[in-house]
């Protein structure tokens, strides 16, 4: 057993300190009985946390903030938020605490945020309660977008608290311990915007720019510099998003951070067979965040920040709001530009070939793709092996096989890289039948499935045998699929 001491655990409170008005200290309720369902070691090391701690009485206490090291603040953080287009004006951490700052390994502060400990005073009428598969299901669907390469709040760990959580029936209660380079959302800056409290506004924005556009600082007008640099951030995180074939089901502007990170795992996944209308989430009726919509979602998220930043980037009204609107025009320059450039390295594409060229390669297989439903994955991955020698197996995903023949030839006449390839198309990403399936097991009290499951998406561009399954495409009897929100 290690030796590490609480005191050794140091967390900062910056945000709370510097930002008082946005937060209030609060607490986890008391967990009798927490069990750790699943820590994230290597993720522990970095933070310079000691994996073996942590999983000791103390350290499981920490994790769900029962033990709180001394000197640190936890606190709840306010923030407001469009949801699917309405404005709620105080929404703020309902059932989750900022626990406090990590400086890691790296020297990069990290927000250590704990989801389902109770009622805080932004909980309205909801139990401040969350449930082990939905915890489970962010740790897995985080942890795989994190070794995919996308920007990503961090999973560290999941704990049972042995409480039972009511939904359409009773479930077993979990807290999950995430790991986010902050938790800052355009939320937090709409709801600093609505208090009318400039200087509050001021500060957020000199903190976000500290914290993670530190380039900006040195710019003309730093926080024009700091929208800009979040434009440019959340372009390039939808743009991995689409290429990916990810649906993030909620992209709400409390969803949506300032750092670029992928945040808030509730309704979201990933596209078997591709098609631009897909909808996953039982709330999204309208398909307001259909997969093809994502990106016009993220430049509206931009735009209510924009909104909120206003009396920073002008005295003049008028003048702020052309300067904002000037700044969010790059959005689908670089958006488009991002995807366009991962395109070509999904289709293994050389550096010199002609856009025109590059970009009709990429168009006519798309109406393929979309005309037969392909598995999105799958094919990408199958079509290293045809570049490489030929091979079937991304041909035989098609039922317009000769569509797909004048196409490849096509596209094998410029010279496509299969080991390029390999390494921007995963084998493995968490399917939805397999994260059901390991869910599932998981809330009977049978780990193994989800333990495989991210054995393999934890490496997802290398192919390993004893994996197949992990690879494959769903049962024909799986779907329609419905993830659920309000988790
Ligand atoms: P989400 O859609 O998960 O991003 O949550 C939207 C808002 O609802 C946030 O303010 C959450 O803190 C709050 N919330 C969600 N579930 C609960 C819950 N069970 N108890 C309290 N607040 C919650
Ligand atoms: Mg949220």
């Amino acid at each position: 057993m290690s030796t590490q001491p609480l005191s050794a655990v140091v967390l900062e409170s910056r945000f709370a300190q510097e930002l008082g008005e946005l937060s209030v200290p609060w607490r986890a309720d008391d967990v009798a009985d927490p069990r750790l369902l699943v820590l994230n070691e290597p993720l522990a090391a970095e933070l310079g946390l000691d994996p073996e701690w942590l999983q000791s009485a103390e350290g499981v206490r920490l994790l769900i903030g029962n033990l709180v090291p001394q000197g640190a603040v936890p606190v709840a953080q306010a923030y407001s938020g469009h949801q699917f287009g309405w404005y709620a004006p105080s929404l703020g951490d309902g059932r989750a605490l900022l626990l406090g700052e990590l400086v890691d390994a790296g020297g990069r502060r990290r927000d250590l945020h704990l989801k389902g400990i109770g009622r805080t005073p932004f909980a309205r009428g909801a139990d401040g309660l969350a449930a082990v598969g939905p915890m489970l299901r962010e740790y897995v669907l985080s942890e795989a977008m994190h070794a995919l390469g996308v920007p990503t709040t961090r999973s560290l760990a999941v704990v049972a608290t042995g409480r039972q959580v009511r939904r359409e029936s009773l479930l077993p209660g979990a807290v999950l311990a995430r790991v986010a380079s902050s938790h800052l959302r355009v939320g937090t800056f709409q709801y600093a915007r609505a208090t009318g409290d400039i200087d509050l506004l001021r500060r957020l924005a000199d903190h976000a720019v500290a914290r993670h556009h530190p380039g900006a600082a040195g710019a003309e007008h730093p926080h024009l510099a700091l929208f800009e640099a979040v434009v440019a951030a959340q372009a390039s995180l939808v743009a991995r998003w689409m290429l990916l074939g990810f649906v993030h089901g909620v992209m709400n502007t409390d969803n949506t951070t300032v750092s670029g990170e992928t945040i808030d795992y509730g309704p979201c996944a990933f596209l078997d067979a591709f098609d631009p209308a897909a909808v996953y989430s039982s709330v999204d009726r309208g398909g307001r965040y259909a997969f093809r919509n994502q990106p016009v979602a993220a430049q509206w998220n931009l735009a209510r920040l924009a909104e909120a930043m206003l009396p920073l980037l002008h005295e003049d009204q008028d003048r702020a709001v052309s300067l904002a609107e000037e700044a969010l025009e790059a959005f689908p320059r670089q958006y488009s530009a991002a995807w366009s450039a991962g395109m070509r390295a999904k289709l293994g594409l050389p550096q010199d070939l002609d856009d025109d060229v590059a970009s009709s390669l990429v168009d006519d297989l798309l109406v393929l793709l979309q005309q037969d439903r392909v598995d999105w994955t799958a094919f990408f991955r199958a079509l290293g092996g045809t570049a490489r020698t030929g091979a079937h197996a991304a041909r035989d995903l098609l039922l317009d096989r000769r569509g797909f023949d004048t196409w490849a030839e096509r596209w094998r006449a410029v010279g496509p890289d299969p080991e390029a390839m390999d390494r921007v198309n995963p084998v493995y990403i968490p399917r939805n039948h397999l994260v059901e399936e390991a869910l599932s097991a998981a809330v009977e009290g049978d780990l193994d499935p989800l333990g495989r499951l991210l054995e393999a998406v934890t490496a997802p561009y290398d192919e390993r045998p004893g994996l197949e399954r992990c690879a494959a495409g769903p049962p024909e009897d799986f779907g329609p699929y419905t993830t659920y929100c309000g988790t």
